[in-house]
Parts: C-alpha cells; sequence; structure tokens
C-alpha cells in the first residue's frame, strides 16, 4: 500500500537509462509509487549495443575540440545515441538543436565540465518528457561556491524554495553551477550525490536509488560466485567497506543524507521486485551475522618502525609522520604497540619517494630498526556488531591461518567496527574467499 504522506527521491544510474527499454523500466518503477516525485537521472551508460558511457564520449569530444582533433566521430555517436532513445519513445524534445548549442559551446571553450555534465542534461530533458514531470535544471539549484566547493546551506534552501511548489520533477544529476554560472561537475558518479542532496533538502522519507545490482553483497561476487546479499548496512559501516573498494554507491553520497538520518534503499532496474539493501543510520535488535561486509584493496606499502621505549618518547609519532607528510603524501593507517608503530601508505602515491622517506625518519627519529613491506593488500571485515559478539576475530585468523595466509599487519580501529589485515597482494582473492566461507558459516 502506497502511504500518501511519504516522500521518495529516485535516482537511477546510467545503465538504467542506457536506452528506450531501460527507460520503460524507470517508467514503469515510477508509476508504480505515486510517492516517488523527484527523479534525478544519469547519463547514458553501457548498454548491450554500445558499449560506452554517453559521459565518456563527452569528455572526449571535448579533449578532441580543445586539442584541433577531429571531434565528429564523438559528436555523431552522441547525437546517435539521443535520437535513438528519442525517436524509439516517440518523443519530441529537439536534441538535434540543444547538441548544436552544446557543441557550440564547447568549441567556445565552455570547458569539460560543462561538456561532461550535457549528458545528464538531456537525458533529463528526455526523461521529464517521457515521465510527464517538470524539468529542473541542476544548476538552477545545486550551488557551488567560488572556490568551487560544494555549498550546502545555499543548495537545501535552493532546492527546498524550487521543489516546494512542484509536484514531480526530474533533476539531471552529476552537477551544479558556480555563483559565476559556469557549470561545475562533482567527480566520477557524482549523480548518486545529487540524489542524496535532493533527498536531504526536501526531507524525504527514502532515497532510492536503483542501479544495476540488487544491492549490496558481503563480498565482492567478482571474488566470491554465491556472495550472500546484505539486507541492511548502517551508514558506517558502509562509509568503511566503500573506502576499501566495495563501489555500489558514490562515497560521498552518505553524507548529505546521514544528517537527517535518511536512509538509502540501493535497487535493481532490472529486478524490480528485488528489495535491495537498505542503508541505514543504525540498526536495533540484530541478531545476524556479526559480519556485514569483507572488502579490501591492493597496492599498499608499510613502513614497519621499531624503537626500544618509543612510548615514552614525546614527539615520536608527530616525527614519522611529518617525514611521510614532506613528501605530500597521506596516511592510510597507522596501527601501533609499545615499541613499534606501522605506517600504511598507498603504492600509487609513494611513487618512488620511500628510500628518501625513511632517510629522513632514520634522521629525525633514530629509531633501531625501520623495515619497509611492498605490495600488501588491506582486507576490512566490517560489522557493527563486531564488538560485542565474542570470538569474531578468532574466527577470522583461524580461517586465514587454515588458508596458509600470513597476516603482514592488524589494525583494529578506535570505531571496534572494522578489522584490518594486511596481507600479500598474492594472497588477496584467498584470503577473501576464506573470511567469507568462515562467517558465512555462522
Ligand atoms: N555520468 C557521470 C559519470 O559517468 C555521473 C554519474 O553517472 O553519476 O560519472
Amino acid at each position: 500500500m502506497v502511504d500518501k504522506m511519504e516522500l521518495r527521491v529516485a535516482k537511477f544510474g546510467g545503465s538504467s537509462l542506457a536506452d528506450a527499454n531501460q527507460f520503460c523500466k524507470v517508467k514503469k518503477i515510477i508509476r508504480e509509487n505515486e510517492n516517488r516525485r523527484y527523479v534525478v537521472p544519469s547519463a547514458p551508460g553501457k548498454s548491450e549495443k554500445y558499449d560506452v558511457k554517453v559521459t565518456d564520449l563527452l569528455y572526449s569530444l571535448d579533449a578532441a575540440v580543445e586539442n584541433g582533433e577531429d571531434h565528429a566521430p564523438f559528436y555523431d555517436l552522441i547525437l546517435k545515441r539521443f535520437v535513438e532513445i528519442r525517436n524509439d519513445l516517440g518523443l519530441k524534445t529537439d536534441i538535434e538543436s540543444e547538441l548544436e548549442k552544446i557543441l557550440k559551446d564547447i568549441m567556445d571553450g565552455a570547458g569539460p565540465d560543462y561538456a561532461a555534465s550535457r549528458g545528464e542534461y538531456l537525458n533529463g530533458l528526455l526523461l521529464s518528457e517521457f515521465l510527464g514531470f517538470t524539468f529542473v535544471d541542476a544548476k538552477e539549484v545545486i550551488l557551488f561556491d567560488k572556490r568551487g566547493k560544494y555549498d550546502e546551506r545555499a543548495t537545501e534552501r535552493k532546492v527546498a524554495e524550487v521543489l516546494q511548489n512542484i509536484e514531480h520533477a526530474v533533476i539531471p544529476g552529476f552537477y551544479g553551477s558556480l555563483p559565476n554560472g559556469n557549470i561545475k561537475t562533482f567527480s566520477r558518479g557524482g549523480s548518486d550525490i545529487t540524489g542524496a542532496i535532493i533527498a536531504a533538502a526536501m526531507r524525504a522519507d527514502l532515497y532510492e536509488n536503483w542501479t544495476d545490482v540488487s544491492g549490496f553483497y558481503m563480498v565482492d561476487p567478482r571474488v566470491v560466485k554465491k556472495a550472500r546479499k546484505v539486507e541492511s548496512v548502517t551508514y558506517r559501516e558502509l562509509r568503511e567497506l566503500s573506502y576499501m573498494g566495495a563501489a555500489v554507491l558514490h562515497e560521498d553520497s552518505i553524507f548529505p543524507v546521514y544528517k537527517y538520518a535518511i536512509p538509502i534503499n540501493v535497487r535493481n532496474t532490472n529486478e524490480p521486485e528485488d528489495k535491495g539493501t537498505m542503508i541505514v543510520p543504525t540498526i536495533d535488535n540484530y541478531h545476524g551475522n556479526p559480519v556485514t561486509g569483507i572488502a579490501g584493496r591492493k597496492n599498499f606499502t608499510i613502513i614497519s618502525i621499531e624503537k626500544n621505549g618509543m612510548n615514552a618518547e614525546l614527539g615520536f609519532g608527530r616525527r614519522v609522520l611529518a617525514s611521510i607528510e614532506k613528501y605530500g603524501i597521506p596516511f592510510e593507517h597507522m596501527p601501533s604497540s609499545i615499541d613499534s608503530l606501522c605506517v600504511v601508505l598507498e603504492n600509487q602515491k609513494v611513487k618512488d619517494n620511500i628510500d628518501d622517506i625513511v632517510d629522513d625518519i632514520h634522521r629525525t627519529c633514530e629509531p633501531d630498526s625501520v623495515e619497509i613491506i611492498k605490495d600488501i593488500a588491506l582486507i576490512a571485515t566490517v560489522g557493527k556488531r563486531m564488538r560485542d559478539s565474542i570470538g569474531t576475530a578468532a574466527t577470522l585468523f583461524t580461517a586465514l591461518a587454515r588458508a596458509n595466509i600470513n597476516v603482514r599487519m592488524i589494525d583494529q580501529g578506535s570505531s571496534e567496527i572494522s578489522i584490518i589485515v594486511g596481507v600479500k597482494n598474492d594472497d588477496f582473492e584467498k584470503a577473501i574467499v576464506a573470511i567469507n566461507d568462515a562467517f558465512l558459516e555462522q
């Protein structure tokens, strides 16, 4: 039954709007529940017929124009994709004139953000005509300050002011505008953020994020074929898992809704009967598996430092971090014990600075030893309930030992909702499978 008072914001990703057939699925979903009043589309993504996202074509178009290269192949393909959707759906939106104007703006130097944003803009025009919803250009409501930082207060006020008088609207994702009117985009995948912002500004009851997977899995289904679907996950758990590479939502899309405790429901446009995964502020009285998810990333470097009496030495940690900061490298983790500490860095950010950093640490900290461990994968086992379940760590480490995997680093973190282990890159998949199998049985 549909609750008349409820308000939902529904964001549809690129694959959900990649062609006319997908548009029809979206319409059916919107029609099924009249509380889905505000719809945020992405640009057309990859489809059966096209192995490229329109956003990538737009970036390429802009780069070709910028470099004085032939831009026609990109332009023609973008035009073809939008015209095909329009014609297949029998719509009237004048894509040809819109795109002509867009090309002219790009040639006049409107820039890559403007170019990239046009995928969402044009898809928004088509979707609003198809649904019979009002089109609200995101540049009018999603606002950035003059330094290019997203302006939360101004945006929330503006969104609420504009949408309060509109019953049903389509607001394109991914972009907004600077105070001078120029278009600015979020980072890639940023339509998720737009959806969250609209949901927050309108104090929606639910933010639905429609994509091409049925939610969130306990472990990457590409690593473990029979991965278990997660019914619900808390914002905090999701943050930990997204950081570790579990990419279902743009990681910044949690912040806007977090403030108002609005749940996010990740759903599958191609399997709308599946309830998907709920992302919620907290889960009370949960008695299921202590582990919600397992995710990881490869390619870290660990600097392991030992010095007798380290705990009593004032400023030791600060000096270690200062040696790393000097090279502009952020640190990811820093587990420590009485006489030793480890700093975990991303390989890609360390580049070839490692010897200089080690020299610096020797000079400023006079340690007994410094060891560099390269090509480490970090794996986080995450679960809000791990904190008060006995034996979680034992299960985890027994599973790794049985699989003959050497653990090079352990970090439980102060939040106690995750245990992170560092293993050799080569052991990554084996370790994930072992941890998953151990907790699946629970
Ligand atoms: N179309 C943009 C991208 O491909 C934004 C999005 O889809 O969320 O990154």
